[in-house]
């Protein structure tokens, strides 16, 4: 059987999409493969949200481009956001790649297995049985809306992605309960922006209406989603969240910034007053719900004191986890094209720190607070003689143990405790 391994980097819903990928190639006779190097089918899924990303991708294409001299057979796909709408200049920048697809372009997909004498089911529970190269896990990721409407000033997602189609809800249903039948315990919805879910479909279906009823298929334990948008959160999902369910208390909320000016020239459709003002709401609601949020630093004329608004930010609401990045400028932006990117590298970095930094002290006495306590645990796999899995709130726990908690709710009574994990001792028998 020809080998494939796919290649990923980037956000939540590449790992999705690469989950896909791997379903067709499942389809088609291919069998997953541990590296690079025993495939002939190279799948890499790309990420330009950064520079930084952009040019891992760059680097990676230049070693296949070796390889592919030595073993000119081995077959090399792009797919992510570095595909744009010019292929045929891709197709000149790259020409040791056979095939470039749009994100979730599977068509394009299908063809070339076609083309290869390995045809690939056309209508496939998009989802393979293990996971991507073969790795197995309880967990699966589901996208549920293409694209982005917002164009916040700074991204390139919009112009990679195109603008927002939701999946039919009847879809998602059909693909969750197949999941279930064959073992999967916990899914997660996935979208840049998971609030705009159904806006586009007939019958105005929202985010919590589907939810809802996911909830009810039975042998599901546990539902996520991200990532909400600030802007368009309701309060029908704040409350579908609040009620005891399968629905964990975990919110992705990226804020991006502390200061109102910078927000405005973001374009995010907010003032820090409405972010403070939700987040209080969520609280109240959801009192035991753990939030994370994205803040990007040296955004195109911050002051150090637009930065300190930040730092005050991050102080008062104390999130449970904080995802710093340097402001990347990329071509074809409204902020590349509007805004000189002038602060020197090394403030950004500077600034990155210093959030990071207070982040750490703050996740670590939101994690003390858990020491002692018996929390209960969806085990995801096993590394370096550890269990690991997540908490509802989406802690990260390992836990040693001669038994095979693949899969199995554990209950964990937490006895060490880090910025970025916890650690203990099942309980459950
Ligand atoms: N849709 C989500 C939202 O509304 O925030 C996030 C999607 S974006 C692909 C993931 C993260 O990358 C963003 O939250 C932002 O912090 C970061 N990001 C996007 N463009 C960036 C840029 N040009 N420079 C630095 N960070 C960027
Ligand atoms: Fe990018 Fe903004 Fe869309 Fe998120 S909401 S993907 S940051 S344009």
């Amino acid at each position: 059987m020809p080998g494939y391994f796919i290649w990923t980097i980037g956000c939540q819903m590449n790992k999705a999409e690469s989950q896909q990928i791997a379903g067709y190639l499942d389809s088609a006779g291919y069998q997953a493969v541990d590296s690079f190097s025993n495939a002939d089918v190279v799948v890499l899924n790309t990420c330009v949200v950064r520079q930084s990303a952009e040019n891992k991708v760059l680097g990676t294409l230049g070693l296949l481009k070796g390889v592919k001299n030595k073993h000119p057979d081995l077959q090399i796909l792009v797919t992510g956001c570095l595909v744009n709408s010019d292929i045929q200049e891709l197709k000149r920048r790259f020409p040791q790649v056979d095939l470039l697809f749009k994100p979730g372009d599977y068509p394009e997909l299908i063809a070339w297995s076609e083309r290869r004498g390995t045809p690939a089911e056309q209508r496939l529970l998009r989802y393979p049985p293990n996971n991507v190269n073969g790795a197995r896990s309880p967990s699966a990721l589901i996208p549920i809306i293409q694209g982005c409407d917002n164009f916040c000033s700074y991204c390139i997602v919009p112009y990679r992605r195109g603008r927002e189609v939701s999946r039919p809800r009847r879809d998602i249903v059909s693909e969750v309960e197949e999941l279930v039948r064959r073992g999967m315990k916990e899914i997660t919805l996935v979208g840049q922006n998971v609030d705009s879910y159904g806006h586009d479909l007939p019958g105005h279906l929202d985010l919590a209406d589907l939810l809802n009823e996911l909830s009810s298929i039975d042998d599901l334990a546990r539902i996520r989603f991200l990532t909400n948008h600030p802007k368009d959160i309701s309060l029908k999902l704040i409350d579908s969240v609040a009620s005891p369910n399968k629905i964990c208390e975990h919110l992705e909320l990226p804020v991006q910034a502390g200061d109102d000016d910078i927000l405005r020239a973001m374009r995010r459709g907010y003032n820090l007053e409405q972010y403070r003002e939700l987040v209080h709401t969520i609280r109240r609601n959801i009192p035991q719900v753990s939030l994370s949020t994205d803040i990007i630093v040296g955004f195109p004329g911050e002051t150090e004191e637009q930065f300190a608004h930040s730092l005050a930010l991050v102080k008062d609401i104390k999130f449970d986890v904080v995802h710093v990045a340097a402001y990347s400028p990329r071509p074809g932006t409204i902020a590349w094209r509007e805004y000189q990117d002038n602060i020197p590298a090394e403030v950004k970095k500077e600034r990155l720190h210093v959030i990071e930094d207070l982040q750490a002290a703050i996740a670590t006495e939101i994690n003390s607070q858990l020491q002692g306590k018996e929390i209960e645990v969806l085990v995801e796999g096993s590394k370096g003689g550890k269990w690991f899995g997540r908490t509802r709130s989406n802690k990260l726990v390992f836990f040693e143990d001669a038994g095979d908690w693949l899969g199995q709710l554990a209950r964990v009574k937490i006895e060490r405790t880090s910025p970025w994990s916890l650690g203990g001792e099942v309980k459950n028998n």
